[in-house]
């Protein structure tokens, strides 16, 4: 095959360059993207990687050279079968050794030519930058710069944190926690402990839950500033492969970019411009609290959305386009949840559709269309809470010839690189569940493969929560994949009537279950509806993590009386040893 040369790209303002470190030699092997010398100007310094993947055969350049556009570096003998625009097959090739096989790869291309000014001519240059700071920026920065790389972290708003520390999890957790606290209280009147109607300050309460995320996100401010990591606060787009541009006028020159944009509401069609009509961010603000509210959509977040209002006196009803709540959840867990609410809310509409709002005096009008749809109905609150939309379509990524699905959904592979090696996805834009704990695991492996680690997205389990009442929490696999993919399993199922701390809580409707593999006895996942749901699926996710099988956790000491038992009871069901419910062994 024939040699070819790599050259020295367009330096933009400068007409001659130094070369201040030649990093390879004859008979190196490179990929695309690896460095080949640096550069330096009187104000910062660069390096140029290869354009072509192949073996090094001979460099034309010495340390103290000064070098311009187009001068070779090297001429290089392409690798076998590599396409001058190919992707780099480095990872495929070396870390397939340590890192698990991709599933997935996306098809990978070169990024279009950068306009290639240098570092120098930008505001701002880094090793790193992450855009977005949400659970999966603000974690891949953090990251970067504890592996010693030089990161700008860009936020558009003024606080750090996105979704979750903003208008999401955690806002929504400190209400949730009230609306149990509520709940709570009058549940005890069943066990002769009366507190009376209580008297809600929405203002008060909605001041509180604020304090909660000032915390968080001033704390983040603090973590950035420990590890070095400079914050912009601007909306950032790409220039190019190598550049953002943000909307004050900056630009920021990078070798590795973290896309970290996350998502944002879906909005339902012709919906009316009216403050009555809110999304989840709207419905965090309680002042003042509505007498009747529709949530439109039966998922998690309107869901947990639903549950906080009834707690706090609202009447509450619920539409939901399909044939149930929390779709595509195994129907088993929700069941309890369901029933629990079923008496408490003024209306749940399933296989209903909304099919207009009109905002009047005395409230939204909505019409319905479907199986159980009331006449017209007036709400002094609407939450549509219908799902999220990925953001990835924002940010001119095409000019860094990053491929964007028509949903705004990046795709990558299992070290989070986009089709263009040097530049990463995660969160929310990356596909997979929406979930915080899931972007900053992908923000850990972006930073850590951005920083030459062989990180790979290997987990087996991404465990989901809804903190409704009961809490429902599944992970691993799930029954509704099991069936849907013929994988065969085992199911032991534990009620929490049979667990003494479940009855002493008041709250014997939950349970837990495992699901195994009938050969080996290896916990593939589980699901959990109750109380406290959210913090003891983590007992599963560790155990299917880690291979474990149904001796493992029966033989692992509980401390009792808790509801972590009931993880223990289910694999001693398995094995045939639990003793604290009669099940006849079948095998
Ligand atoms: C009401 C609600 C409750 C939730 N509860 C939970 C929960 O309990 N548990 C859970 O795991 N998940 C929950 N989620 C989901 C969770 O919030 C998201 O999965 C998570 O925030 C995604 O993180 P991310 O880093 O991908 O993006 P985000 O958190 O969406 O952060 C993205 C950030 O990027 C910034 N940004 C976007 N574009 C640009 C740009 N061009 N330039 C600069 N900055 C930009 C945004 O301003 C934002 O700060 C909830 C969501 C909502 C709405």
């Amino acid at each position: 095959m024939a040699a070819r040369e790599l050259t020295v790209p367009d330096l933009g303002d400068f007409a001659e360059v130094e070369v201040i470190e030649v990093l390879v030699k004859a008979g190196d092997t490179v990929d695309v993207e690896d460095p080949l010398i640096t550069l330096e100007t009187e104000k910062a310094s660069m390096d140029v990687p290869a354009t072509e993947a192949g073996r090094i055969v001979s460099v034309a350049v010495s340390v103290g050279d000064r070098v311009s556009a187009g001068d070779v570096i090297a001429t290089l003998e392409p690798a076998a079968g590599e396409q001058a625009a190919a992707a780099p097959e480095r990872e495929a090739g070396a870390d397939a050794e340590e890192a698990p096989a991709r599933e997935q790869r996306p098809e990978a291309q070169a990024a279009p030519r950068e306009s290639a000014r240098p570092a120098a001519d930008a505001t701002h240059s880094a090793d790193v930058v992450v855009i977005g700071a949400g659970p999966g920026g603000y974690t891949a920065a953090f990251r970067a710069a504890d592996l010693g790389l030089k990161v700008i972290l860009v936020e558009r708003w003024p606080t750090l944190g996105g979704v979750c520390l903003n208008v999401g999890c955690i806002p929504s957790k400190a209400l949730l926690h009230a609306a149990k606290v509520v709940d709570d209280a009058a549940a005890m009147a069943e066990h002769g402990i009366h507190f009376g109607k209580p008297r809600i300050d929405a203002a008060k309460l909605g001041a509180w839950k604020n304090g909660v995320v000032g915390k968080l996100t001033g704390g983040l401010v603090q973590l950035a500033r420990q590890r070095k990591v400079t914050v912009l606060q601007a909306t950032a787009k790409f220039e190019s492969a190598h550049r953002l541009v943000l909307d004050n006028g900056e630009t920021v020159h990078f070798e590795h970019c973290i896309i970290a944009a996350g998502s944002e509401s879906a909005r339902l069609p012709d919906t009316p411009d009216d403050p009555r009509i809110v999304d989840s961010t709207g419905a965090l603000e309680l002042d003042p609290l509505p007498k009747r509210l529709l949530v439109v959509g039966g998922g998690i977040i309107g869901l947990e959305m639903a549950c906080v209002y009834n707690a706090l006196g609202t009447k509450v009803s619920v539409v939901e386009l399909t044939d149930s709540l929390m779709p595509g959840t195994d129907a088993d867990l929700v069941r309890p949840f369901r029933k629990f609410i079923e008496s408490r809310y003024e209306a749940i509409m399933l296989n209903t559709k909304v099919t207009a709002m009109r905002p009047t005096v005395p409230g939204i009008e909505v019409t319905f269309e479907g199986e159980n749809a009331p006449e017209k109905e007036i709400y002094d609150r609407v939450l549509v809470a219908i799902g999220r939309r990925a953001n990835g379509d924002r940010l001119d990524a095409e000019k860094a010839g990053v491929k964007v699905g028509r949903n705004g959904i990046i795709e990558v592979d299992k070290q989070q690189r986009t089709n263009v090696p040097h530049i990463f996805a995660i969160g929310d834009l990356a596909g997979g569940p929406m979930l915080a704990h899931k972007a900053s695991h992908e923000g850990k492996i972006a930073a850590e493969v951005a920083a030459g680690k062989k990180s790979a997205f290997d987990a087996r389990a991404i465990p989901s929560v809804a903190y409704t009442d009961p809490e429902i929490a599944w992970t691993g696999l799930t029954e509704t994949r099991a069936k849907a993919e013929g994988i065969a399993y085992e199911k032991k199922q534990i009620p929490w009537s049979a667990s003494g701390r479940a009855l002493s809580l008041g709250r014997p409707e939950g349970f837990t279950k495992l699901l195994f593999d009938p050969e080996t006895g290896r916990i593939l996942g589980g699901g959990i509806v109750g109380p406290s749901a959210g913090d003891l699926i983590s007992e599963v996710s560790l155990a299917v993590e880690m291979g474990a099988d149904a001796a493992d956790v029966a033989l692992t000491i509980h401390p009792h009386p808790t509801l972590s038992e009931t993880v223990m009871f289910a694999a001693e069901a398995y094995e045939g040893t639990l003793t604290d419910l009669y099940m006849p062994r079948k095998r």
